[in-house]
C-alpha cells in the first residue's frame, strides 16, 4: 500500500500519528518502518530526506520505493501500533528554504538565458546549481537582485497537478522526462518547475537568496548559492571574519579589500628591500675570510635560501670549501650548506659528514644542503679531522 503523503498536503505539518504496517530489519543495520501516512519527505528531487523521531526514536534515513516510504529507526517498534512523529523542523524548513529560493533564481535565469537547470544538489553548506548557459557574475547578482524582489513581493508557491492534456499547453522546467500525474510548482511571474520536493507556502518565507560564486563548469557553469537562515548564518561568520581583519588594519569592515592589497604591497616591498640588504650584509660578511681556506661557520637560524646564499658568498672569499651552520643557540639541530669554491665533488664528504652528524641531504658539483642532528663541537671536530 503506498504511504500517505501528508508533507505535500501540508509542508509545514512538523507532528502527526500513523499507524505502523511493516518493520523489518535494514540491510545496512536498524530497523525499516513503512506508516498509513507519513510527513517524512523522503530523499527525492535533489532535496536530502527528514530527520526526527517516531515515539522517540531516531529517524536516521528516509526512502522511497513504488510509493512506499521507508523510515530507518534504530530499534524495532511494534506492528499495528500508533505512533507519533515528530520531524526535525529546523533541518526540514532549512531544507524548504534552500530549495523554494533555488526555484526562484533558477526560474529567473533560465527564462533570461533560454538554458537548463541541468545540476542540482543541496549540500550541507551550500546549495550547487549547474546551468548550460555562460552566466556571468554580474549577471548572476541580477538574477539573485530580481528573485529578492519576489521574496519581498512574498508571491505564493502554487503547486497544481494537470492533466496530461493541460501539461502540454504549459511551459515547465524539467530535468528528465516526466510520466505519471505530474507535480507542477509555480512562483508566478517567476517559475514553473516539474518538483517532487517540499518548497514554502510563499517566497518571503525563503528569506533571501544570496549567489556566493559562479564558475565555469562543463558547457555552462555552477552557481553557488545560500537562503534564508543559512545565509544569515552564513553571513554572521564572514561578517565576524571581516571585522577582526578590519580591526587588525584599523579600517572599516567595508575596506578591508584595499587594505589587504595595500600591506601586501608593502610586504613585497620589504621583502625585495630585505633581500637587497642580506646580499650587502653577507657579501661584507664574506670578506672577513678572504684567502682563509676551508671555513666553518655558525650563525643564529636563516630560511635554508639565506644559508646558500651566504655559503656560496663565503665559499667565493674563503678560496677552499665553505660550511655554513645555521640554529638555535645552545642546539643539537642545524641546517647546513657546503660549497666548494672549486666545484669539486664534495660528495664523500657530504655521505661521511651526514654519518658522523645524523645529517640529511646532500647535492653535486660542489654544493650540498641538508640538517643534522649533532651539536656544534662535534661539528666543528668532525670538519678538523678532514
Ligand atoms: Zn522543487
Amino acid at each position: 500500500m503506498e504511504t500517505e503523503k501528508l508533507y505535500y498536503a501540508d509542508p509545514f505539518l512538523r507532528e502527526f500519528t500513523a499507524r505502523i504496517l511493516t518493520c523489518e530489519k535494514g540491510p545496512k543495520g536498524g530497523f525499516l518502518v513503512t506508516l498509513d501516512r507519513t510527513a517524512f519527505y523522503p530523499e527525492g528531487g535533489g532535496q536530502p530526506c527528514d530527520f526526527g523521531t517516531l515515539d522517540g526514536k531516531s529517524v536516521t534515513d528516509v526512502q522511497e520505493k513504488d510509493g512506499v516510504i521507508f523510515h530507518k529507526v534504530e530499534k524495532s517498534v511494534e506492528i499495528g501500533q500508533n505512533v507519533t512523529g515528530i520531524l526535525d523542523w529546523e533541518r526540514r524548513f532549512d531544507h524548504m528554504q534552500q530549495h523554494s529560493g533555488e526555484h526562484i533564481i533558477s526560474g529567473i535565469l533560465c527564462d533570461a538565458f533560454h538554458c537548463d537547470n541541468v545540476g542540482f544538489h543541496m549540500g550541507s553548506d551550500v546549495v550547487t546549481i549547474d546551468y548550460n548557459a555562460d552566466i556571468s557574475w554580474e549577471q548572476a547578482l541580477e538574477a539573485q537582485a530580481k528573485a529578492n524582489a519576489v521574496i519581498a513581493a512574498d508571491t505564493p508557491f502554487v503547486i497544481t497537478y494537470p492533466s496530461a492534456e493541460e501539461l502540454k499547453t504549459i511551459d515547465y522546467r524539467s530535468k528528465k522526462e516526466l510520466f505519471g500525474q505530474v507535480r507542477i510548482v509555480t512562483v508566478p511571474g517567476a517559475d514553473c518547475c516539474a518538483c517532487c520536493g517540499t518548497h514554502v507556502l510563499r517566497c518571503g518565507q525563503v528569506g533571501l537568496v544570496k549567489v556566493l560564486s559562479v564558475q565555469k563548469f562543463r558547457e555552462g557553469v555552477r552557481i553557488e548559492i545560500v537562503c534564508g537562515n543559512r545565509a544569515l548564518r552564513l553571513f554572521d561568520t564572514v561578517y565576524e571574519q571581516n571585522r577582526a581583519v578590519a580591526q587588525s588594519l584599523s579600517v572599516k569592515p567595508e575596506a578591508t579589500a584595499a587594505a589587504v592589497a595595500r600591506t601586501l604591497g608593502e610586504l613585497s616591498d620589504a621583502k625585495t628591500r630585505c633581500a637587497e640588504l642580506e646580499e650587502q650584509h653577507f657579501l661584507e660578511l664574506s670578506k672577513t675570510y678572504a684567502g682563509a681556506g676551508d671555513t666553518v661557520l655558525f650563525f643564529s637560524p636563516m630560511p635554508s635560501d639565506a644559508v646558500r646564499k651566504l655559503t656560496d658568498a663565503v665559499a667565493k672569499q674563503c678560496g677552499g670549501l665553505a660550511a655554513v651552520f645555521a640554529g638555535p643557540e645552545e642546539t643539537d639541530k642545524y641546517n647546513y650548506a657546503l660549497i666548494r669554491a672549486d666545484g669539486a665533488d664534495i660528495s664523500a664528504l657530504v655521505k661521511s659528514m651526514n654519518a658522523a652528524l645524523s645529517g640529511r641531504g646532500g647535492g653535486r658539483n660542489g654544493f650540498a644542503q641538508g640538517s643534522v642532528r649533532a651539536e656544534k663541537t662535534d661539528i666543528q671536530a668532525f670538519f678538523k679531522q678532514q
